[in-house]
């Protein structure tokens, strides 16, 4: 029996500091790609998304971890955590 490790990210938006602007669902590639493919950003697809005026992560597990959603976010309102996980094989 052996074992892996796989990479999980934890994305967290801080809804104190989040004003609802938009800039990280619309930054993310992986949001870009599903634009590209359905021409709309859902909640049941996309990884990060603007409801209600504040950022959801709505598919933390299509998150690729890229960053680029905290690097864009002008609030510096959204944070990642790496957590790995062993997997027994
Ligand atoms: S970029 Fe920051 S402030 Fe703007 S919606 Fe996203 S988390 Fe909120
Ligand atoms: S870390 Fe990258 S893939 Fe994940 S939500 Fe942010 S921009 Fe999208």
């Amino acid at each position: 029996m052996g074992s892996h490790e796989l990479r999980i990210y934890e994305l967290r938006i801080n809804l104190d500091r989040c004003e609802g602007c938009n800039i990280c669902d619309v930054a993310c590639p992986i949001n870009a790609d599903i634009i590209k493919t359905k021409g709309k950003l859902t909640r049941k697809d996309a990884v990060i998304l603007v409801v209600n005026g504040k950022a959801l992560v709505c598919n933390p597990d299509k998150c690729n971890g890229c960053g680029v959603c905290i690097s864009v976010c002008p609030q510096k309102g959204i944070s990642m955590t790496l957590k790995p996980l062993v997997v027994k094989t």
